[in-house]
């Protein structure tokens, strides 16, 4: 039996290592990057940046454009992640809807297929199933010769880490359950793999992807609060996966019981749910609409809000050292209330805020979010290890 070389073995590695740089370059390149830049950025020489390219476009990963010429040299052939050749299925359940979407390498949405249903009422298997239903109707929209990479689905609460079991999500009802085994979805290439993960994660994937490389805290809003934080462009899940928890964080030792059994969360105060409640409105264009007619509730309950907020996110800031919020659901509705204030509150609390401005944004609503984000983790596998994915097709 012919063994492979220790050159061998390293040489491949070499070369696998390569290809995920030289694909994440075009990746963040945005469809405006050329051989010769991406040489320059990764320190590699040109002829070797072009041989892997070579393979990315062989292996239909990447696509060249119409050449361009530039003030001196030779024409630059601007590369883009190739469209609708790689494809994987971003999936979410939530409280009262059921998604599934197909996202292609590029971060194209191919198709989305939505149900609304108290999740609730129809149990896990059920949800499953008509999960699996409007999966596959999604699938049939994707382009036939597309390669289907994986399936991920975005639920609202604490996963393991393998992505198998539910450990906590309380608005679902789902405790320890195991909704994978209830997964069943085959295509050509066989059954389906599911893996779950935490919806926010999930959303902040999209954010990055609108921004790679960045360092931030994204706070988001429907029934409770949910948060991730990127630190260069890298998600900070934690050894188990569970970091990020800032709607769990205690704002007031004296206050109202949360979901999660502990006393004065922020979300307890912050949630939509928690905030209409205390502001004895329906939904949040009445509360907006209060708040714009000079309210007294309305107002008292604001005040809560940004001095809560003040003190989870002053906390978090000064534990992380990252200077951009990125406010989204609920709370990106009330930014124009809130953001001034909540900068004050924010500046009085982070030590090092007299040397570096932070930044308040709000995330564009986009109900697909969870979904495609958990597309794009699933595609994670073509962009952590690109060499096994175009190995067949340039085999030669
Ligand atoms: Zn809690």
């Amino acid at each position: 039996m012919a063994t492979r070389g220790e050159t061998g073995l390293t040489q491949a590695s070499v070369r696998s290592t390569n290809l995920q740089l030289v694909l994440g370059a075009i990746q963040r390149g945005a469809g405006a990057v050329s051989r010769a830049d991406i040489a320059a950025q990764l320190g590699m020489t040109r002829s070797t940046v072009s041989r892997l390219v070579d393979d990315l476009v062989l292996g239909r990963l990447v696509a060249e454009g119409t050449a361009v010429s530039g003030a001196r040299g030779r024409p630059a052939v601007p590369l883009a992640i190739r469209a609708g050749t790689v494809v994987s299925l971003g999936l979410e359940i939530n409280v009262e809807r059921l998604v599934a979407t197909v996202v292609d390498l590029a971060g194209n949405l191919i198709a989305s297929v939505q149900r609304t249903v108290e999740v609730r009422d129809i149990g896990t298997a059920e949800a499953m199933r008509q999960l699996a239903g409007i999966a596959g109707e999604a699938l049939a929209a994707a382009p036939t010769d597309a390669r289907i990479v994986g399936a991920v689905l975005a639920l609202p609460g604490l996963v393991d880490r393998d992505g198998t079991t539910v450990l906590r999500a309380p608005n679902l009802g789902w405790d320890g359950l195991q909704p994978v085994a209830d997964w069943d979805l085959t295509t050509d290439d066989g059954p389906l793999p599911l893996r779950i993960a935490n919806d926010i994660d999930c959303s902040a994937l999209t954010v990055l992807r609108e921004q790679p490389g960045e360092s931030f805290l994204y706070i988001t809003g429907e029934v409770g609060i949910g948060s991730a934080i990127s630190l260069a462009g890298q998600l900070l899940t934690g050894p188990h996966g569970w970091a990020s928890e800032l709607g769990h964080v205690c704002v007031d030792p004296h206050g109202v019981r949360c979901g999660c059994g502990a006393t004065g969360c922020l979300e307890t105060v912050v949630g939509q749910r928690a905030l209409l409640h205390r502001a004895g409105q329906p939904d949040m264009e009445a509360y907006l609409a209060a708040l714009e007619a000079g309210d007294q509730t309305a107002a008292t309950v604001l005040d809560e809000v940004i001095v809560a907020l003040g003190i989870a996110v002053g906390g978090a800031l000064n534990l992380i050292d990252v200077t951009a919020v990125k406010l989204g659901g609920h709370l990106g509705q009330l930014e124009p209330w809130l953001a001034a204030r909540l900068a004050d509150e924010i500046h009085d609390r982070v030590l090092w805020s007299d040397h570096s401005t932070i930044e308040i944004t709000t995330v564009a609503e986009a109900p697909l979010r969870a979904a495609m984000g958990a597309g794009l983790s699933a595609l994670a596998r073509v962009t952590n290890d690109p060499a096994s994915w175009i190995e067949p097709l340039i085999d030669r």
